[in-house]
């Protein structure tokens, strides 16, 4: 059996699902292929912060008021760092902060997922795997699943940080190691909280607070120091590590409600995200370390690239997408790949996140950067570094 679509997307989760309506949306009949069966799978190694970068997108789609409806948590995220709390407010009569949101991926990906097939020109296929690619003259013209091809101008692999369409792409990676492990859980009933993020140097770890009355606590130690217990004890070494915490979330004041999820190696995955006929999106593209939480709002915002790009039809302006997509996630990757190897703050980090603790300008600065609303270069612009040197001189004169 052969079908014929002008773009076929594989992976119907935040990048497949976002590429699908928005590809449609400029007039494209689009066949979304996923290998799960139904309609509320969803990804579970997750821990579902969605940064202010990602709420543009969302809103696009059309799906913000139903995940609102559904108890999706706004937050504004407090960061603990050895300077002290970076507790972001607004600036008296200016404008309120961005908002990221947390809502859990059993609420989010089927949203999506009902979104997508109700958008029309998108042909959702559940149960089907996508399981090679097809070529014609060194382009890419559709995909093979299990019982049949399925041909179009543009094929879109949005098929996670192990996509198949990637590893038939032949298209270069770049992977480094994450010297971290990553592990969470899921509370209900913890007191009211804002999300927080604790940065330990090298340790890191999370509480966000998500809908259904439902906190994500999670943490990346150090692997080097910390793999060795954690395999010996999962559950044991997570909680003490969570309860020895800096204001620790209050665990036991609540109803664990999941196992401790996690995984002991995640390496950072960068592939170049083009070739003729073939785009990929998500974290097919770019698999990055999750303890920044920016993950489902690149796969959101890559989707929204692709169909930007797409404006002379499927399959055209893909250099143009490769651009995007270099342009804005780059040099966020490069400092995240950095930090995964563990080493220590580096002295622009080190002052900028002093001065942030200590200052309420840096903190706004220091959550634009985190909720991913301006690139590195901003943030280590010379007029932010002045301002954080002054604030630092004055601090250290006692006023
Ligand atoms: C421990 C951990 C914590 C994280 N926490 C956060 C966080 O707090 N915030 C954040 O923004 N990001 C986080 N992330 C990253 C985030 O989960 C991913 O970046 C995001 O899910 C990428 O979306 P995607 O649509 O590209 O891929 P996925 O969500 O992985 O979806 C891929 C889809 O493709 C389908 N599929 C796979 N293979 C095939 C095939 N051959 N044929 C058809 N379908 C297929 C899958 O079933 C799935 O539905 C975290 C990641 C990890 C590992």
């Amino acid at each position: 059996m052969s079908d014929e679509y002008d773009v076929v997307v594989a992976g119907a989760s935040t990048a497949g699902c976002a590429a699908a309506m928005l590809l449609a949306a400029r007039g494209a009949r689009v066949a979304l292929l996923e290998k799960r069966t139904t309609m509320d799978a969803h990804k579970v190694l997750c821990t579902h912060t969605l940064q202010p970068g990602a709420l543009p997108v969302l809103k696009t789609l059309g799906v913000l008021p139903e995940l609102e409806a559904a108890g999706a948590r706004q937050h504004v995220t407090e960061l603990w760092t050895p300077w002290g709390w970076i507790r972001p407010r607004p600036e008296p009569g200016g404008p309120p902060l961005p908002q990221g949101i947390n809502v859990r991926r059993s609420t989010l990906d089927p949203v999506l997922r009902r979104a997508a097939a109700e958008t029309p020109g998108v042909d959702l296929m559940l149960g089907e795997q996508v399981s090679g690619l097809l070529e014609e003259d060194g382009r890419i013209t559709g995909v093979r699943t299990g019982g049949r091809t399925i041909t179009a101008r543009l094929t879109v692999g949005a098929d996670g940080r192990g996509s198949t369409v990637a590893a038939h792409s032949g298209l270069p990676a770049r992977v480094s190691a994450n010297n971290r492990l990553g592990f969470f859980a899921r509370y209900r009933g913890l007191p009211p909280a804002p999300s927080r993020v604790w940065f330990l140097d090298p340790d890191t770890a999370f509480a966000f607070p998500n809908d259904g009355d439902i906190t994500v606590v999670a943490c990346s130690p150090a692997k080097e120091k910390h793999s060795a217990d954690f395999r010996r004890n999962m559950e044991g070494s997570y909680e003490r590590f969570i309860r020895a915490l800096p204001d620790a979330p209050p665990i036991d004041e609540g109803e664990r409600v999941s196992k401790v999820i996690g995984t002991f190696d995640l390496p950072n995955v960068y592939r170049k995200p083009h070739r003729p006929g073939l785009a990929l999106v998500g974290d097919a593209a770019l698999a990055t370390d999750p303890v920044w939480g920016v993950g489902i709002g690149w796969a959101l915002q890559s989707a929204q690239w692709l169909a930007e790009a797409s404006v002379r039809g499927p399959g055209e302006g893909l250099e143009e997408y490769g651009r995007a997509h270099r342009s804005a996630l780059d040099g966020h990757h490069k400092l995240m790949e950095d930090y995964a190897s563990v080493r220590p703050f580096n002295p622009f980090e080190k002052l900028l996140l002093s001065a942030a603790a200590r200052d309420a300008a840096a903190a706004r600065h220091h959550q634009r950067f985190a909720g991913r609303l301006i690139d590195v270069k901003e943030f280590v612009s010379p007029p932010a570094l002045l301002r954080a040197m002054r604030v630092n001189a004055l601090h250290r004169l006692g006023r």
